[in-house]
């Protein structure tokens, strides 16, 4: 490959098809190379019901409106790729696929996305999108009047717990530890409030159903006891993990594992910007990564013009 694009995108989810646009609306030669299908975790998402001007969606419709979007300003896609090398120390930037097909760029946004840890137990995956969760603001709602369960004792479990009262009738954390690993106030607030129950030192071991999530079984860890829990939904909230893996030392991560970079989306790399749920940033939904994906694109566009 000959031509040196304006900028290449690592990553088609809502933060990088956004880039797309933008870059390629700016009249920037813009290539995306994406891991996969297009759309990330759009497509994961059943309904989306909270993204300003569409009422609700179907997640993989609003992700193919993006992609034709960006292909409508002339942005190319190339998906279903695997990247194997990324050079960034020179001024015209090198990405090699596993090919060996070599693409060069005088600027890259990176938008590789995330993915919520999960249990790795006995039915996780099967009722995924019909019972289990990880995120209270995009599907707290479908919960009104149910029975939920709250993995996790950080303060993202604790805060997400208080919030889901708002929808369900009763909402259990299950935790492995006697204590949890919150600040004070999240904890007091969970504690104070009469639909929440605790389940401590006890671990998930299975989701079971017919055709949804009907209940859980949870062990309890100091005597090693089962026993079974009926719920309508469970939420889980142990952690994230940003998509960064091959990004280690070519760009500054932090301790998380999310790509550093300051409020217009520039990385301590020169030419490389970085956006969505990738970044180190709190809220990770398609309108902020939507919001970083417009911000990275214009940053790209100034950085091009000096
Ligand atoms: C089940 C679920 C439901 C959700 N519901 C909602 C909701 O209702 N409303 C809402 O606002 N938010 C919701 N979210 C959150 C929202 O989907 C994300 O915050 C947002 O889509 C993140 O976009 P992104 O572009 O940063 O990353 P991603 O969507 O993760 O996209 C990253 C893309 O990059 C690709 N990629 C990764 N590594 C590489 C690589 N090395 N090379 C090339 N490509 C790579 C991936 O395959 C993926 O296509 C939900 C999330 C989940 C998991």
């Amino acid at each position: 490959m000959d031509q040196v694009f304006d900028t290449i995108i690592v990553g088609a989810g809502a933060a990088g098809l956004t880039a797309g646009i933008y870059a390629s609306r700016a009249k920037l030669s813009t290539l995306i190379l994406n891991e996969g299908a297009v759309g990330g975790q759009m497509v994961l998402t059943e309904e989306i019901a909270n993204y300003p001007g569409v009422e609700t969606t179907k997640g993989y419709m609003l992700a193919n409106t993006m992609k034709m979007q960006a292909k409508s300003f002339g942005c190319k896609i190339k998906s279903n790729i695997k990247i194997s090398r990324y050079s960034f120390e020179n001024e015209i930037k090198e990405i090699e696929l596993a090919d060996g097909s070599v693409f060069k760029s005088k600027s890259v946004i990176l938008t590789p996305g995330g993915r919520p840890r999960s249990l790795n137990i006995a039915g996780e995956d099967q009722f995924k999108g019909t019972g289990v969760s990880y995120c209270a603001t995009c599907d707290g709602d479908f919960f009104t009047g149910k029975e939920v369960v709250v993995v996790g004792g950080g303060n993202s479990a604790l805060e997400e717990a208080v919030a889901l009262t708002n929808y369900a009738t009763k909402v259990t954390i299950v935790h492995q530890f006697d204590h949890f690993q919150a600040f004070e106030h999240a904890i007091e607030e969970a504690k104070k409030n009469p639909k929440i129950e605790f389940i401590m030192e006890s671990e998930l071991r299975g989701f079971y159903g017919n055709g949804h999530l009907e209940k859980v079984t949870i062990e309890h860890l100091p005597t090693a006891k089962i026993s079974e829990l009926k719920t309508d939904g469970t939420f889980i909230f142990i952690g994230y993990q940003p998509n960064t893996e091959s990004l280690q030392g070519l760009v500054q991560l932090n301790n998380r594992n999310e790509i550093v970079v300051d409020s217009v989306m520039k990385t301590n790399v020169d030419g490389v910007f970085a956006a969505g749920d990738c970044i180190n940033k709190r809220y990770r939904q398609v309108t902020t990564a939507v919001a970083d994906g417009t911000i990275a694109a214009l940053s790209v566009s100034e950085y091009l013009r000096n």
